[in-house]
């Protein structure tokens, strides 16, 4: 079975081909600059050199449309028809409170991802366009929606719930969702498998460590508790997000900068983080480092902050389940930092008995145990794979 991957934002497209026997990615692909002058699609077959297309993208509609003559180009394609992709996995960010889990689109589906533009303004309209132009380029062919809150939904009240008047909750569903839901409950589950832990009741905690950045705590693979919220602005220190402040820090700023909630809540996404914190370094972990290393000061208490931050949560969600099996590492930072994954275990996890093996850990970007045999909690790296979710997801609703 051949599944079209599909994750569109406001201006972008990024697709995968993954043939299901044998999970290979056979060709994957950007479109850039949807609806803006100057488009582009960029398609990648392995092994052979990048296949650019720049031509005119007025709307999701026309990109995928290249998308489909890209895969069946008698050059450059990996389809001789688009008849043989089986159907279309897409990830839509907001499922609200409807959906806990992926699901085959309808019209009803649709009309719910709509309802829900409020809750992801900037991802939801752009995910269903490309669910609506992947329908009008393929008739027929079934799609899923895979939804990145769907992994939250798992969390209890007492999880989700803010403690703010009840009324905000029943009136407009304001509660804590979660993002990266996807790559939550890829690695939790992958982590079960690969360190053979009990699939009912391991304890696991997942730290996504990327430019965004959030973690997880699950039990036998369902959320417990998630660091993200309403939106991905709360929970850890990432690339450009402050994660959790205090609300009173943004009325401040509103009264002595003359700034409206909007603007400040734009700092707080796109200036905050690493890149604020270092006083506009890079929102790059990489960069940030080599300031550190040279004996930039902000620098290293940004860093040294976004590790306290993590190890604070690994603590909290320890307390949450009573008890933790193991803790997995993924994304950017995660699966290439091995100073970050030392010292957040050697410093603040050794009470848990956590005790990373240095050879082990001597690893980037492939899946390892990289505790000691004597540790009391397994640590793992585990690359994330949400596109390879996206397509194992779509292919169980298809095959039902
Ligand atoms: P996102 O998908 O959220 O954009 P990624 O998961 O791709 O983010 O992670 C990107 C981050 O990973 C970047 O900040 C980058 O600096 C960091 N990263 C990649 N390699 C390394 C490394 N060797 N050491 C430290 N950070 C790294």
């Amino acid at each position: 079975m051949k599944i079209l991957v599909l994750n569109c934002g406001s201006s972008s497209l990024k697709y995968q081909i993954i043939d299901m026997s044998t999970k290979d990615v056979m060709c994957k692909g950007l479109c850039e600059r949807i609806g803006i002058e100057g488009s582009k699609l960029t398609h990648k077959v392995p092994g052979k050199d990048d296949y650019v297309v720049e031509e005119s993208m007025p709307d999701h509609t026309k990109a995928v449309r290249m998308v489909m003559d890209a895969l069946t180009d008698a050059e450059h394609g990996v389809l001789k028809s688009v008849d043989e992709i089986d159907a279309i996995g897409h990830r839509v960010l907001h499922g609200g409170m409807k959906f806990n889990k992926s699901i085959v689109v309808t019209e009803e589906v649709k009309e719910t991802i709509r309802e829900y533009f409020d809750l992801g303004p900037l991802h939801n309209p752009a995910n269903l366009m490309g669910i609506e132009a992947a329908e009008a380029a393929m008739p027929g062919k079934p799609n899923v929606a895979v939804f990145d809150t769907s992994f939250g939904m798992g969390m209890e009240p007492k999880a989700y719930t803010y403690a703010i008047p009840i009324e905000y909750l029943e009136k407009y569903s304001l509660r804590r969702y979660g993002f990266h839901g996807t790559s939550h409950d890829y690695v939790s589950h992958r982590a079960i498998e690969f360190a053979g832990l009990d699939p009912k009741t391991a304890k696991v905690i997942v730290c996504h460590l990327g430019n965004g950045a959030s973690i997880s705590a699950s039990i036998g693979g369902v959320c417990v508790d998630t660091s993200m919220g309403l939106t991905p602005l709360e929970g850890l220190i990432m690339g450009t997000r402050s994660g959790d402040v205090d609300p009173a820090v943004v009325q401040y700023i509103c009264t002595h900068e003359g700034k409206d909630v909007n603007e400040v809540l734009n700092m707080l996404n796109k200036k905050s983080g690493i890149l604020g914190m270092s006083g506009g370094i890079s929102s790059d972990f990489r960069d940030v480092e080599a300031a550190a290393n040279e004996g930039n000061e902000k620098a290293e208490v940004a860093l040294e902050a976004f590790r306290y931050r993590v190890a604070k949560y690994i603590g909290a969600y320890t307390a949450a389940m009573n008890g933790v099996d193991c803790i997995c590492f993924t994304a950017g930072v995660g699966e290439n930092d091995k100073h970050a994954r030392k010292l957040i275990c050697d410093e603040y996890l050794g009470y848990l008995g956590v005790k990373i093996d240095d050879a082990r850990n001597d690893v980037r970007g492939q899946e390892a145990v990289i505790s000691a045999d004597d540790s009391k909690v397994k640590v793992l790296l585990l690359p994330t794979n949400e596109e390879l979710k996206i397509a194992m997801d779509t292919q169980a609703l298809v095959t039902k």
